[in-house]
């Protein structure tokens, strides 16, 4: 994602309701952060946040949090739900790394990861959020039947990431290379801003679910 800084963006997260921008230690509070003990699904890079926005708009008994890296983005989202003010929405600025201080064991239902960061670089493999060190990092926060689902356009990316999934032991549920051409898989899928982007250029999305 192209980075443009906006002026006062990091201000506006410290002091929102909506947004956790020092989540550490988060672990186990979550029911409380949203008054029920509704599921819990999360999308690790979320950008804009149209998808995960749209998602909650339309699951009122699903609690959603967003999880971005950059204020400047994040800033879009959260313009969002200052209008929408949808009960069942977070978000969380912090670098996913980390996501296990925030996260405690069980207590996500689903993960989204949309179009995230390719990392080209070998040496960077263990940055994306497909790698079998990320898997690991979810296996900890994850439900038993929990899973999930990771959609790109990047077919290295995609490739690597469906070795990832059997490198962690996980299982391949679904897995397709032209989502949009697939009735049953495409069914219900709500686009992200990146997925629009790249399939009004042409390219197919590919989509994988996975689960232990
Ligand atoms: N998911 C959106 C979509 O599909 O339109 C945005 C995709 S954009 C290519 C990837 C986003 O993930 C960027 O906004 C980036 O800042 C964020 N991101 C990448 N690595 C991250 C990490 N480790 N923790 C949190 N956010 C991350």
């Amino acid at each position: 994602m192209r980075l443009r800084n906006v002026p006062g963006a990091r201000e506006v997260m410290v002091e929102n309701e909506y947004v956790f921008t020092e989540p550490e230690g988060m672990c186990g509070t979550w029911k409380e952060v949203f008054g029920n003990d509704n599921p819990m699904h999360i999308e690790i890079g979320m950008g804009k946040g149209t998808f995960i926005t749209t998602l909650a708009g339309m699951n009122p008994d699903i609690n959603y949090v967003g999880i971005e890296k950059y204020s400047s983005v994040l800033l879009r989202a959260v313009e969002k739900q200052d209008e929408l003010q949808l009960p069942n929405l977070r978000f969380i600025r912090m670098d996913a790394e980390n996501i296990n201080e925030v996260f405690g064991v069980d207590e996500v239902d689903r993960i989204y990861l949309n179009f995230s960061d390719p990392w080209p670089k070998d040496r960077h493999a263990k940055r994306r959020l497909t790698s079998r060190q990320f898997f690991a990092r979810y296996d900890k926060m994850l439900k038993k039947e929990g899973r999930v689902e990771f959609k790109t356009d990047n077919r290295v990316l995609f490739d690597f990431s469906v070795e990832e999934v059997k490198e962690a032991g996980w299982n391949l549920v679904e897995c397709t290379y032209d989502l949009h051409s697939d009735e049953r898989l495409n069914e219900g899928n709500v686009m992200t801003e990146y997925e629009k982007k790249f399939s009004d250029m042409g390219n197919p999305i590919c989509k994988l679910i996975a689960d232990r």
